[in-house]
Order: structure tokens, then C-alpha cells, then sequence
């Protein structure tokens, strides 16, 4: 069987950034596992894994276009100090979360820190960087038709409802 589209990939990754430091592995822990053709990973990651085999390892460039886009110079929001509770420590850098109308959380970064206000970065924190992939390919299922339906995969390695 072969990696393709409605299967269900399971992958071992490291990812590298372009300095060479590691932003996210399954190293220590269970794969990834992803339906595949439904966008459920970044595309370039995507496209460069399909035709593969169980077993098959490979490295895989990509650049911001096909993962996580450029740097988006709206992507930045002024927010008054008063959103974060008195106690909260704010430090640059610091992941939190906005929430949305819809009651959405947008996932932000502190990016400057002034006297009133808060300068947070929306951007995903991988925009803007070029990614390198060192993949191998541990599982190949034919997925559900519940699991297709879904547009993801179900069970203990996939999406839990
Ligand atoms: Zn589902």
C-alpha cells in the first residue's frame, strides 16, 4: 500500500527550522497520524509524502509558501494591559490565546511590551520559516468511511470528538 489520498498515514518526523534547531519531533512520543488529502498537514509536507511505502524515509524542504505562509505585517494587534489579569506575569515572547467573536481562541505571542498596551504577534509561529522535514512512514491504513466522512482520522492515534 502506498501513501495517497483517503489512506491513513501514520509518520515518525523531526522538523528542523532553518538554524537547525528542532520546533516540534515524535521522537518521544506516538506518531503522527493524518488522513490523507484533506489538508490535514501542511501541503508541502503533503505532496512530498504521497507515492511513499511503510518504511520509506525522507527529507522534505519546505518552504513558507506550502506551510505555514510569510510573516503577515496585520497579523500584529495593539491590546490594552487590562485583557490580562492583574496577577499575570507578561513577558516577551509569551504564547497565550485571543479569543474571537465566535469565541474562538486565535493562538498570539507578546511581541513588545508598553507602558498601557501589549503589541501580540498572530502570525502562527512558524510563519515565515522555511521547514525541513526528516520523515519516515510507519503506517498505511485504508480509512473508514465515518473517518472520510469526517474529513480526519478517529481512534486512539487520530481525532477524538
Ligand atoms: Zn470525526
Amino acid at each position: 500500500m502506498k501513501v495517497g489520498k483517503n489512506k491513513a498515514v501514520g509518520i515518525d518526523y523531526t522538523l528542523y527550522l532553518d538554524d537547525g534547531s528542532i520546533a516540534d519531533t515524535t521522537q518521544d512520543s506516538e506518531p503522527l497520524y493524518f488522513l490523507f488529502g484533506y489538508d490535514n498537514i501542511i501541503p508541502g509536507l503533503e505532496k512530498a509524502l504521497e507515492g511513499l511505502s511503510v518504511g520509506d524515509k525522507k527529507t522534505v524542504e519546505v518552504e513558507p509558501e506550502d506551510a505555514y505562509g510569510d510573516i503577515n505585517p496585520d497579523g500584529f494587534q495593539e491590546i490594552p494591559k487590562t485583557v490580562f489579569p492583574e496577577d499575570a506575569e507578561i513577558e516577551l515572547g509569551m504564547p497565550f490565546a485571543l479569543m474571537d467573536e465566535d469565541n474562538n481562541y486565535i493562538p498570539a505571542t507578546i511581541y513588545e511590551i508598553e507602558e498601557n498596551h501589549v503589541l501580540v504577534d498572530l502570525n502562527h509561529p512558524l510563519a515565515g520559516e522555511k521547514l525541513r522535514f526528516e520523515v519516515e512512514v510507519v503506517d498505511i491504513k485504508e480509512a473508514s468511511e465515518e473517518e472520510l466522512a469526517h474529513g480526519h482520522i478517529h481512534g486512539p492515534d487520530g481525532h477524538h470528538h
